[in-house]
């Protein structure tokens, strides 16, 4: 196997994933750098199809605590109070940084930010660049940032291995355009997006199947929550397509559009959070419904206007949304769960960090609030940063052992598909996740989408309550006790229908 720890990427830290999170963390450090992703920063990542926006409370009418007190509604429970009431304030100085890279926000006439209205905000919060097309303006203007930065090194390709010593972060390994690359360094921050690929319905990029999450779980790393799998209510749904979903922003329901049934009958609020309008969605559906947005008379606004790339979505597919019902559907959009980390997004391997989506910070509890995504990974990638940069590092690293390379087995993952879109849906039970949990435990060494699903499984078996994005049939209730999920591979991996999934009340506080 190539070693190459004379190379001149050793020693920097590493940063993996050119979605926000990464980018943010690789621009505000000040040390050198190393940024790994598999195509050019922005592109292949969750962040470049963000629609609605950035939830931040800059306008007149809004504070930090109305901001908080919806986030902590929103998740149901089970948000860490300390995480949200850290992350949440900082929303109007990241508008005002992303602006200084070069992000061009929607402003009206005056000169003030346009603040859209999505599901469960109390106010309007939601700061948005082009109509719908946030992520792409963002990634944009971060990429050309990376660009002129000369202490940022892009590297294309994909981390396989974190590499430890003494159970602490000494180097990693990376295919690099088919070669396979060993370079020694203190630090890795794992940016590395969702798990919406494991399932067969999903708004995220085919490539977000949780692989950060599996190389850290097998690095030894806490993870937390991975039960909480949140549905977009309105994805596209057209044709009979698997795989990626385009989605229809909750900002469409924010400025007043309507769901209906094939009768033209409203069924739900619209603006109840993400899981309780999915599941009416759900529900509508399996009692043999149709589901449509209706977004024909929005009020005072022409719809390809104010959203021009859904506009061009649903004409590509035959639908005028001005005329038009837009048939929709439920689909797996984003992973409250993931590495445990504090507000420094440390991990609880030495010398591993996380930020973004990878990440469980505590901030979105059972549920996470619409656009908090985006604030969050900008956050937390800067606060990935300047703990980094706070840090000192040996200069040398000293003897490197290896963990076993496993090879990824890419049959597996249709099969992973297959069991996470029957037994980890929107509706759970034990007959199901039981299932789901035998057939994924003998790939889960080999396979590192079978490994992240069967973490989701166990710990949606042990959680025998309903709350936020977790519900089940056969636990209707909330339990008395709000408690976060904790759990490590080896948890996972032993774990035979006993209860060896730690909890911690949210009261206790993270690792
Ligand atoms: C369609 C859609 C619309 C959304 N709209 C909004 C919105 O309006 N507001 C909001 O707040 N949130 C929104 N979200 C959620 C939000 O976009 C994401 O949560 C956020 O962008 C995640 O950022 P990230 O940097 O953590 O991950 P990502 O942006 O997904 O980036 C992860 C990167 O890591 C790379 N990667 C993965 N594995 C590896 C590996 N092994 N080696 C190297 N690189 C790797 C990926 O290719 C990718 O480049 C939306 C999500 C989707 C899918």
């Amino acid at each position: 196997m190539a070693r190459n720890f004379g190379d001149d990427f050793a020693g920097r830290p590493l940063i993996v994933g050119g979605g926000l999170a990464g980018m943010m963390a690789a621009l505000s450090m000040q040390r050198p750098s190393v940024l790994l992703c598999p195509a050019r920063p922005g592109e292949a990542s969750s962040s470049m199809l963000a629609q609605g926006g950035i939830s931040a409370c800059v306008a007149a009418d809004d504070t930090c605590e109305l901001h908080i007190a919806d986030t902590l509604a929103a998740g149901d429970g089970l948000c860490d109070e300390s995480v949200v009431a850290r992350i949440i304030p900082e929303g109007p100085e990241i508008i005002a940084l992303l602006e200084r890279y070069g992000v061009v926000f929607d402003r009206d006439a005056a000169g003030q930010l346009i603040v859209g209205q999505e599901a469960a905000h109390s106010r309007r919060r939601v700061v948005h660049a082009c109509g719908d097309s946030t992520g792409a303006a963002v990634v944009k203007a971060l990429a050309e940032q990376i660009r002129q930065t000369p202490r940022i090194r892009v590297m294309q390709g994909e981390l396989r291995k974190i590499i430890l010593h003494e159970g602490e972060v000494c180097g990693w390994e990376a295919d690099i355009g088919g070669r396979r690359l060993s370079v020694g360094s203190p630090a890795i921050v794992l940016a590395t997006g969702g798990i919406g690929g494991l399932f067969p319905y999903t708004t995220n990029v085919s490539q977000a199947t949780g692989s950060g999450l599996a190389l850290a779980a097998r690095a030894g790393a806490v993870i937390a929550d991975p039960e909480f799998v949140q549905f977009h209510p309105t994805a596209l749904a057209v044709g009979n397509a698997q795989g990626r979903m385009s989605l229809i922003s909750e900002a469409v329901r924010g400025e007043g559009a309507f769901l209906l049934n094939e009768r033209g009958e409203r069924f739900t609020d619209e603006l109840a959070p993400r899981d309780v309008v999915a599941r009416a969605i759900q529900a509508h559906l399996s009692q043999g419904h149709q589901v449509f947005l209706d977004a024909r008379t929005l009020p005072g606004l022409r719809f390809a206007e104010r959203f021009p790339g859904i506009d061009v979505i649903c004409r590509r597919n035959g639908i005028n949304p001005s005329t038009m019902l837009i048939p929709v559907r439920p689909a797996v959009h984003y992973h409250m769960g993931g590495v445990a980390t504090d507000t420094c997004g440390r991990s609880t391997v030495k010398g591993l960090w996380a930020c973004g989506e990878v990440a469980s910070t505590g901030l979105h509890g059972a549920n996470r609030l619409a656009s908090n995504s985006l604030l969050e990974a900008a956050v937390m990638g800067r606060a990935v940063a300047r703990d980094i940069d706070a840090s000192i590092f040996p200069a040398m690293f000293g003897h490197v052992s290896e963990n076993r390379l496993i090879p990824e087995n890419s049959d597996v993952l249709p099969a992973v598909r297959d069991l996470t879109g029957e037994c980890l849906g929107i509706l759970r039970d034990e007959p199901a996740l039981r299932k789901a949990e035998e057939a994924l435990r003998p790939m889960a060494e080999q396979s590192d989408a079978a490994l992240v699903a069967l973490m989701m499984v166990c710990a949606a078996r042990e959680r025998k309550e309903s709350r936020g994005a977790h519900a089940r049939m056969d636990y209707p209730q909330q339990a008395t006790t709000a408690r976060r999920t904790f759990m490590t591979m080896s948890d996972c991996l032993g774990h035979v229908g006993k209860n060896t999934v730690s909890f911690h009340s949210v009261s206790e506080g993270v690792v």
